[in-house]
This record gives structure tokens, sequence and C-alpha cells, in this order.
């Protein structure tokens, strides 16, 4: 088997990023991606706009092109997908890293679920989206209950729950709502996240003071069965009537996977891994963070535009040694 001065896991677009500064130091690097190429963005709400501009989710310099000022999914598939056209990258795709270990000789091995690889340094660049952040109440695994959301068509005419304040939720409360769907919003705290795009915030906001989404801030989901909902309100628990709940609470990096290849994480509930921000180097020689992974539970730290440069970090500094 090969030994490859470089592996990265995950194919997102940071991951890509690393293997482009790779390719420019002429490193022998491996992807490898446990689905399809940039695998977090195919799974973003169908019709989901960014908040970034398309420059800013550039990645090697190349240009993205877009006509709105800010793309949809659809064209930031496209973009990445033009972006492997271009560098042709060695990755593989639907193979996922369940190990990394480092040997006496200071040799990376990675396992994956096909087989093992071995390298000089690894990169993770595994994001946050693959693990939903649960609310932990009765009948949270009932198949009406979601934590992703795809598109609205499912729910016109039913009656919906969607928790939580932010980009995720409030996208999906208007967009059902507009489809047809009875819309109901629980959130924790007494407000809409003053972290929604500046253009939605006005339309949900509005759509709440004319009653058209009903919404009970402060509030909690208890209990969730078939039929309805019990939500602990600020004027008691109430129960409501319920065909679908979306609860968009989150989601968070695999933390158990990074304390099991041996990088350190904060003690606190911030869980936030140790790493040296001038390399990205971890606590393990040899081993580094790029990308949304980073911020550990904070999850809006770090984001394209602000993580492009890790990729640079890392390979300047693995080239240089
Ligand atoms: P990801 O894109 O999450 O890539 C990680 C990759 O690693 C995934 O493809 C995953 O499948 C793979 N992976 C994970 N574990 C393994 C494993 N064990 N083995 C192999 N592969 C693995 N950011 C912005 O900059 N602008 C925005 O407008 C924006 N909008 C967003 C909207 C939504 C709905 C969400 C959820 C996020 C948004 N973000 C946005 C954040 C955005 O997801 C990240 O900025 C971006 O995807 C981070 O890139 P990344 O490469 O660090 O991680």
């Amino acid at each position: 088997a090969p030994l490859y001065d470089l592996i990265i896991v995950g194919g997102g677009p940071i991951g890509l990023a690393c293997a482009i500064e790779a390719q420019k130091k002429n490193l022998n690097y491996l992807i490898i991606e446990k689905g399809a190429i940039v695998n977090s963005i195919f799974n973003y709400p169908l019709y989901m706009t960014f908040f970034s501009t398309a420059e800013r989710l550039e990645i090697g310099d190349i240009p993205f092109n877009c006509l709105a000022p800010k793309p949809g999914r659809q064209e930031a598939l496209e973009y990445y997908r033009n972006i492997h056209r271009y560098f042709k990258f060695n990755i593989n795709l639907f193979e996922k890293v369940t190990a990394v270990q480092k040997k006496q000789n200071e040799i990376f091995e990675i396992a994956t679920d096909k087989k093992v690889y071995k390298a000089k340094n690894v990169v993770i660049a595994t994001g946050f989206y693959d693990i939903p952040i649960d609310m932990n109440v009765y009948g949270e695994n009932l198949p009406k209950v979601r934590h992703y959301y795809k598109e609205a068509h499912e729910f016109a005419f039913r009656k919906i729950i969607v928790v939580g304040a932010n980009n995720s939720s409030v996208d999906a409360a208007l967009e059902c709502w507009r489809k047809g769907a009875e819309v109901t919003m629980v959130i924790r705290k007494n407000e809409i996240n003053s972290r929604v795009k500046y253009w939605v915030k006005p339309d949900i906001e509005n759509r709440i003071a004319e009653g058209s989404i009903k919404v009970y801030f402060e509030s909690n989901i208890t209990k969730i069965d078939e039929n309805q909902v019990e939500v602990d309100t600020p004027n008691g628990k109430i129960t409501i009537e319920n065909d679908f709940v979306l609860a968009l609470t989150g989601y968070k990096p695999d933390l158990d996977f990074l304390e099991k290849i041996g990088i350190k994480l904060s003690d606190d509930e911030l869980k936030i891994p140790v790493y040296n921000s001038e390399t990205m180097e971890t606590n393990v020689k040899g081993l580094f963070l790029a990308g949304v992974v980073c911020g550990g539970m904070q999850t809006h730290k770090w984001f394209i535009e602000n993580s492009r440069i890790h990729a640079n970090l890392i390979i300047d500094y693995i080239s240089a040694n």
C-alpha cells in the first residue's frame, strides 16, 4: 500500500480546499468521503439560499458564477462538482473512515469500512451536519419527527410544529406555511435569532405578527404523540394537535470520533478540540483539523469564508516540515 503524505477525511468545501493546496505543493494525498462529494450541501434543504455571497464560497481562486448575489444549494453543488472536474482530485467517495491510529513509527493507519491506508499526516475535515442535537423528549423517535428538512410538499395541508429560531427553522417555517401547512413554532428563547438572514428576518417576524404563523416563545416540547404534542409554555403546559414535528435544533460534530482518535476537547460544554491556531495541528502530532469541525459545539463560529484559510495553514506547515 502507498504511504500518503496526507489523508484528508471529509470531501466538503474545506476538505477540497486542503486537497487543492496539497496538489499545488505536489503532496501525495487522498480524500476519503463517506458520501457524495460535498455531502453536507447535498443534504441541505432543496431550495435553500446561502447566507454567503458566491465569492465567499469560492476555493482555489476559481470564480463561482452565479447570477443572484447569493447562490442556492443547486448552484453550490454545480460549483463544487466543477471544482472537481478542474482539479481532478484523488478522492474516494462513499467510503467512511472509522479509525485513525498513530503507530510507533509515527505513521498513521487510517481504517475505513473498506480498507486500511497509511499516511504521514491526517486532516480531519468532517464538519458537523451528520449528528442532530436531540430534544431528548418522549416520542422523539417517531417517524413524524424530523431533524432534517428537505422540502415542503409533504407538510402541505398538515399541522406542523417547527422547533428552533435559527435559519433552518425559519426557512422551513416560511416555506411550509407558503405551501399550505398550518405552522406553529416552538422557540426556547423569547425572539427569532439575530443570526437569521437579514432579508428573511422581517418576513418571519411579520408572519408571526399578523398571526399567519403561530409561535410559542420561551417554550419547549415535553412530549410527542402520534396526533398531538405537549408544549411547556410560560402559561403552563398545553396540548396541540399535530401531524409532523420539524426539530431543527442544530447539529454537532462527531465528538466521540475526535476523542477516539486522540484529540483532546475542552472541559466545558463547548467541547472545543485542542489545536494550534497557526498550524491547525491538534495535540496529536501530524493530525490536523480543518473547517467547521474546529468549533466543537460552537457550530456558528466557522463557515466556509473564514475557514478556507485552514487549508493554507496546514499545507504550508506540512510542506515546510
Ligand atoms: P462539511 O461541508 O460538513 O463537510 C464534511 C464532510 O465530511 C461531509 O461531506 C461528510 O460526509 C464527511 N465526513 C464526515 N465524517 C466522515 C467520515 N468518518 N469519513 C469520511 N467522510 C466523513 N456556511 C457558509 O459559509 N455559508 C452559508 O451560507 C452556509 N449555509 C449553511 C446552511 C445550512 C442549512 C447548513 C447546515 C450549513 C450552512 N453553512 C454555511 C455551514 C456549512 O455547512 C459549512 O460552512 C460548510 O459545509 C463547511 O464545510 P466543511 O468542509 O468544514 O464541512
